[in-house]
């Protein structure tokens, strides 16, 4: 009888590939299911990304790589922070990894001992609460309202904090709100952290690039936050390289220096191509992904207006990412072509099973009232879907 760990019992499938996994399925089965579960560009990585990566082959790039990245790449991710975010990192506080899943995963070994707790301000990125929690950390959710754009202030911050909170975590632009924090929100919360200097914050920036708004700013440009924050990034979202599994943080360097460490004992240096093409992506200016961060504008714009027409969705206006998280809490206690929905997940997979549209429960992301809708899809995915979804609520 094979007897799995209880970490391992303990840890929820990812909402998001699980839901990608199931359309897939259907979709093999035959059925017609429009897919807005999984946040992933649909475009291909850029040419000239690829022939980077063509090129690394054909000199021969196939030995195990540096454990933090090759120092090539370091030093593109360094001229990155420098250019994009203003933020001078040494090498040392670099470290490249298998996706920024990986970074973060890196960073709550590396700090969480049991029992310490970890900020999430809802709705936070679905794999959040299980890393912290295979880290033997604990998840102390925030609840953000939708009037308020999905932030923490930093009088809910201050009253989450114990004396056991280790780490705040969020993303911004934020996976699945869309919310960007500005940078007077960002100083509040910093203002906030002046008084317990031993918190760390992980500021996951991996949708920088993909934001709307003029505002951008990093945690870390704050003088007093550097030394305790944590930045994350990869290439996942803006260049279209999910698949190549190239993530990257900026760190103390004694953070950097641990990850590095488990890193060299899990899973080595991240894939010797994918890092050489990284190179190129980071070097390259930013006009040249230009062109998709447009078209995510214009899907966001376009998916906005259809949702006004949905009775009962609620939306925040999303300032970068490429998701909307409509409220639905209007149709629980409903029953709708024989389905009952009491919560998001119920919602979730009417229109799964009755739209044959592909969409993600907020149950995941720590808000129960709300769908995750990936709008990283063609305009006639898009459309379609929302008629779809239209018709099969009327
Ligand atoms: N953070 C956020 C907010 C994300 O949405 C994702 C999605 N992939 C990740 C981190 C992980 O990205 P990667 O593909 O680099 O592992
Ligand atoms: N980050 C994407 C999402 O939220 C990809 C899936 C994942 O990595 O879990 O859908």
């Amino acid at each position: 009888m094979i007897q799995l760990s209880d970490k391992i019992n303990k840890l929820e499938t990812s909402a998001t590939l699980a839901m990608a996994a199931k359309t897939r399925e259907l979709k093999a089965e035959g059925k017609d299911i429009i897919g807005l579960s999984l946040g992933e560009p649909d475009f291909n990585t850029p040419d000239f990304i690829k022939e980077a990566a063509v090129q690394a082959i054909n000199d021969n790039y196939s030995s195990y790589t540096p454990v933090d990245g090759y120092v090539e790449l370091k030093k593109a991710v360094q001229n990155k922070f420098k250019r994009d975010n203003s933020l001078e990192y040494d090498l040392n506080q670099i470290v490249v990894s298998t996706g920024a899943k990986q970074s973060l995963y890196n960073v709550a070994s590396a700090l969480l001992n049991p029992g310490d707790e970890v900020i999430l301000p809802c709705p936070y990125w679905v794999s959040y609460k299980d890393i912290v929690m295979l880290n033997e950390g604990v998840p102390v959710e925030v609840k953000t309202d939708i009037e308020k754009d999905f932030k923490m202030t930093p009088q809910q911050l201050e009253e989450a904090i114990t004396p056991k909170t280790k780490m705040i975590w969020y993303s911004s632009p934020c996976n699945p709100s869309g919310s960007v924090y500005t940078k007077s929100e960002l100083e509040g919360l910093a203002k906030v952290l002046q008084k317990y200097p031993d918190i760390i914050v992980v500021s996951d920036e991996i949708y920088e690039h993909i934001n709307f708004g003029d505002e951008r700013f990093s945690m870390a440009q704050i003088p007093e936050m550097y030394d305790r924050t944590v930045t994350v990034n990869g290439v996942s979202k803006a260049f279209a390289m999910t698949g190549w599994r190239i993530g990257y943080i900026g760190a103390p360097e004694k953070i950097a220096n641990a990850c590095k460490k488990l890193q060299g004992q899990v899973t080595s240096g991240a894939n010797c191509i994918a890092q050489r093409a990284v190179i190129t992506a980071l070097e390259a200016p930013i006009d040249k992904i230009q062109y998709m961060i447009d078209k995510f504008k214009s899907r966001r714009e376009l998916i906005l207006g259809l949702l006004k027409e949905v009775p009962g969705f609620e939306c925040n206006e999303p300032k970068g990412a490429f998701y909307v998280f409509p409220n639905i809490s209007n149709y629980f206690g409903k029953t709708i072509q024989d389905y009952k929905i009491e919560n998001a997940t119920d919602f979730s997979m009417f229109l799964l099973e009755k739209a044959n549209v592909a969409t993600v429960t907020g149950e995941a992301f720590g808000n129960p009232n709300c769908i995750r809708l990936s709008y990283a899809a063609s305009e006639s995915d898009i459309e379609n879907a929302i008629d779809r979804i239209k018709n099969s609520l009327s």
